[in-house]
């Protein structure tokens, strides 16, 4: 045959051969279920890890932490994602059961990989906080180490290796502060992976996250709660959050059950009740929002424990299906996912 009859015969056989699929691809996965500063039975504190890819690296180009609640690096170390492999990390709010494990993560990451690139951390603004103290996610990371600092090791241990930045894991953050608003405002984006947020109701400062990819998006609402601090109201849940969630794959969402609720005996404090969103009322918000698979995490109190804290469990440890069934008893006919550490879903499934 002629070599340009050949060449062609090769071109047409390569059209017709199969491609390699890089379909596009996101996995979501809770790196922490425990609600609130409690210690129980080895649950981590609050985060989810959203990543971003296609079939041939196991969609894990972008990688990205949603809250860094106690334990984040051992359970990221479960799914094999290190320190520097995180591209951001965004914070819905500064309480502790959300940002304790950063100290540990970035920590980390200046450490034992000192040439990585500087990691971008998204919170909100500085807001003014109710004894005066601003609420500053800013300060948070600029003081992350300070304890080290003044123990004298963050010097000892850039004297070992000169490639650390001096000054300490602060260093290696790269603060992205931005103003919640009601409407959506993107506030981080690489390639395909666009994320927002809007603000919401709990303490003052607290955001929610929307993360939209080729694959699938996810809303993480955090410990969001409606503006109208307790009843009467529509619903325990945000109307911004809800917005936001509209025509979302997922929603993963911090939950409280109704059994803890002033009308019982728990003796938690209305306050503290009232700024969470209930089980049953995220299932009627993911119902009105499109919503096909709804995570409640951070689960208050946890299934199995008699004790939330201090406050007990009226009616005795609550389960799973509690959970499950009370979203549904919210009208949501969807998929519903009472969280575990390290429960993931993946879009499209497999
Ligand atoms: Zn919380």
């Amino acid at each position: 045959m002629h070599t340009k009859l050949l060449a062609l015969a090769a071109l047409i056989m390569s059209l017709a051969a199969p491609v390699a699929q890089a379909a596009p691809c996101m996995i979501v996965t809770i790196t922490g279920s425990q609600g609130g500063p409690q210690a129980y039975k080895g649950q981590a504190g609050p985060g989810t890890l959203v990543t971003y890819g296609d079939d041939a690296d196991n969609c894990s180009a972008v990688r990205l932490q949603f809250d860094t609640g106690r334990g984040t690096l051992l359970r990221l170390s479960q799914v094999n994602v290190l320190s520097s492999q995180l591209n951001a990390v965004f914070f819905t709010h500064m309480h502790n059961d959300h940002s304790e494990g950063f100290s540990d993560l970035l920590m980390h990451r200046w450490m034992i990989f000192p040439a990585s690139a500087k990691i971008d951390v998204v919170c909100s603004d500085d807001v003014p906080g109710p004894l005066g103290v601003p609420i500053s996610c800013k300060k948070f990371v600029a003081h992350i180490a300070d304890a080290q600092i003044n123990s004298g090791e963050i010097p000892q241990r850039v004297f070992e290796d000169k490639r650390r930045a001096e000054g300490g894991p602060a260093a290696i953050a790269n603060v992205k502060t931005f103003e919640p608003k009601n409407e959506p405002q993107l506030v981080w984006a690489s390639g395909d992976v666009k994320v927002s947020a809007v603000r919401s109701t709990h303490i003052a400062g607290h955001a929610s996250y929307r993360v939209d990819t080729l694959a699938g998006s996810v809303v993480i609402g955090g410990d969001a709660g409606n503006d109208t601090f307790a009843p009467p109201r529509p619903s325990s849940t945000s109307a911004q959050v809800e917005a936001l969630a509209k025509g979302a794959d997922i929603v993963v969402h911090s939950t409280i059950h109704p059994v803890m609720g002033p009308e019982r005996d728990s003796g938690m404090p209305p306050p503290i009740f009232y700024r969470q969103s209930s089980a049953s009322d995220l299932g009627a918000m993911a119902q009105r929002a499109g919503v096909k698979h709804l995570i409640l995490t951070h689960l208050i109190p946890p299934p199995g424990a008699p004790q939330q804290g201090v406050w007990k469990v009226p009616g005795g440890a609550l389960t799973e299906a509690d959970y499950g069934k009370a979203a549904r008893d919210g009208g949501f006919t969807g998929n519903v996912m009472v969280a575990t550490d390290l429960a993931t879903i993946r879009l499209p499934a497999k």
